[in-house]
């Protein structure tokens, strides 16, 4: 993570603590219930956001090392290129499950070159292959299944249509999982035009699908960055038509429309982001005074960062580790750098399976966590010559130096799961004395003179984001923080916010985790009236202050 990413991510923090709710706000939810049986009335779960005050502007300033960061990546002018990276920092900060299972076309010719249309004569889109609409729709179904959360939300506020006349413009991953959302937004009255935050992460199929349903869809897997941005422009820049609402995932849209189109500012009534990449930005706009409309940042919500985090990591370590090595944990040396959620949820699983787990920490706390967990808390140097694998959760730059590289032992498998691709320091292993052989996607081997191998993953770029897929369950919960968020900024009165950024209100988490406990059926104990005296709380909550880490 670089240096500007790191100081965010405290702000965001910082801000996060300046939410406070008023006691007014306990007293309108107390007529929503939420935690019997999931039911929400849309009106009153929109006057529920009135009494959440603002969050002041951050006193904390941050230094950016650029000021000029700020949305500073222009779109490119040398037409379509070759595929040589990915140009949505998104990428790494937001998690698709995308596996796209129709890549093997051999059709070479751009969509953009292509005129389509699906069975109701629309051809406002622009997909690989309209024909795969059918097979994409077997994958949202399927996505539905785990989504029971936003469907029964869908459900339940369909016939007040809540997104009446909402005009949502959206830039994420496109996967089942997001169709899911986007038709929820539709059935809840909105009108879409999406468009993809990666140009990798499209299931082309599941575009498909969604064109043929009238979703005004633009993208591909494996756009040029031409493509990406000529998607986005689709998107915005259509006749009739002017967006209201931005759902974005990134920042890349809300940075196209700030430098392409900002008189469409006068019509949108929020942004809702979700990742750190894009939150990072809106802060940075708020800060200069640049950001003209309310935005709610989704990602610092308390579930989506405990499941992206600790229990998505939990599942997706073993699973990332298991598809490319196939090792078996059983009995091997492990040592996880950083023994915060990514790091807790990596421990756990690898324990749980017979390994032996160091942890390394520069903080005393999470270190002494780490020992009450049962794990034995070391510096990196002291166990690099022993451990059969290494695996950094920090956030933090340079943690396996190549010093530490040079000394581990033949056969070592490397890897991160971390934000940033220098956690391990991959740059300094491009040396001529080393050679690289690419033994499978996403393996390579790098070889010393001497003949040792060092297996390392991804490139160092995150494990489970590159070699194995999101759980559905948990981008459900990001799904529906979302769709709230955007019901709310839409149904807000003039006023309620100001040109801010937002976080969703404790009460609004609690509800996302209540809607999601139906899949478990699990069963909420209710507060008496005693004991909500006793705590001082409403029975309907929020139950905790917004200071408490769960
Ligand atoms: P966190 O802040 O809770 O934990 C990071 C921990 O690393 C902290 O306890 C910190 O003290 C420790 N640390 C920092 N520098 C260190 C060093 N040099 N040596 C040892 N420990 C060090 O953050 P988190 O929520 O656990 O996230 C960690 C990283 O993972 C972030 O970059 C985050 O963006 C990323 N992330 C990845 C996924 C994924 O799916 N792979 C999901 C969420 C977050």
């Amino acid at each position: 993570m670089s240096e500007t990413a790191g100081e965010a991510k405290a702000e965001v923090k910082q801000a996060s603590k300046e939410v406070k709710e008023s006691e007014n706000v306990a007293e309108k939810y107390s007529a929503m219930t939420v935690s019997k049986n999931s039911e929400i009335n849309m009106g009153e779960l929109s006057s529920a956001f009135s009494a959440v005050p603002t969050h002041k502007p951050v006193k904390k300033q941050i230094q950016f090392v650029e000021e000029k960061q700020e949305f500073s990546r222009f779109p490119t002018k040398t037409g379509r290129r070759s595929l040589s990276r990915s140009i949505s920092q998104s990428s790494t900060d937001s998690y698709s499950s995308a596996a796209s299972y129709t890549d093997s076309s051999d059709d070479e010719t751009s969509p953009r070159d292509k005129t389509q249309v699906n069975s109701k004569g629309s051809s406002d889109f622009c997909v690989k292959n309209i024909k795969q609409a059918e097979f994409g729709r077997r994958e949202i179904e399927i996505a539905e299944q785990d989504m029971s959360a936003l469907i029964s939300l869908r459900k339940r506020a369909q016939s007040e249509k809540p997104l009446a006349g909402a005009k949502i413009v959206g830039c994420t991953h496109i996967t089942a999982q997001t169709a899911v959302l986007i038709e929820t937004l539709v059935a809840l009255g909105a009108q879409c035009r999406w468009t993809a935050c990666n140009i990798y992460s499209t299931q082309n199929e599941v575009a498909a699908a969604l064109a043929e349903r009238g979703v005004a869809v633009f993208a591909w897997k494996g756009e040029s960055e031409d493509d990406f941005w000529w998607c986005i422009d689709c998107c915005v820049n259509t006749e009739g038509w002017q967006p209201n609402m931005i759902l974005d995932d990134g920042g890349d849209l809300t940075h196209w429309v700030y430098k392409k189109y900002p008189n469409v500012f006068k019509k949108i009534r929020g942004i809702v982001e979700e990742s750190v990449t894009g939150v990072h930005r809106l802060y940075q706009l708020s800060k200069a005074g640049k950001l003209c409309v309310p935005a709610m940042n989704v990602n610092d919500s308390v579930t989506k960062q405990k499941f992206d985090n600790l229990y998505c990591c939990r599942e997706s370590i073993l699973d990332g580790l298991k598809r490319t090595t196939g090792v078996m944990f059983g009995g091997k040396q492990v040592v996880v750098c950083g023994y915060g959620e990514v790091g807790k949820g990596c421990s756990a699983a690898l324990k749980a399976l017979g390994a032996v787990v160091y942890v390394t920490e520069i903080d005393p706390i999470c270190a002494l966590q780490a020992c009450m967990d049962g794990f034995r808390v070391v510096k990196l140097n002291e166990v690099i010559r022993l451990v059969d694998v290494v695996i950094t959760c920090t956030g933090n730059k340079n943690v396996v130096t190549r010093d530490q590289l040079d000394r581990m032992k033949n056969g070592c498998i490397v890897c991160n799961m971390g934000h940033s691709n220098t956690e391990i320091d991959v740059a300094s292993l491009r040396t001529p004395e080393l050679t690289w052989e690419r033994v499978r996607s996403q393996v390579d081997h790098v070889i010393w003179p001497d003949g040792k191998r060092v297996i390392l993953l991804a490139e160092g770029r995150l494990l489970n984001l590159s070699c194995s897929t999101v759980p559905t369950f948990v981008l459900s919960i990001t799904a529906t923080t979302q769709a709230l968020a955007l019901i709310e900024l839409y149904n807000a009165p003039d006023g309620r916010y100001k040109q801010d950024v937002y976080l969703l209100p404790k009460k609004m988490d609690e509800y996302v985790a209540s809607l999601h406990l139906a899949t478990f059926d699990a069963h909420l104990t209710e507060l008496t009236d005693e004991q909500a005296k006793y705590l001082g709380l409403n029975k309907n909550g929020p139950f905790k202050p917004n200071y408490y880490r769960y």
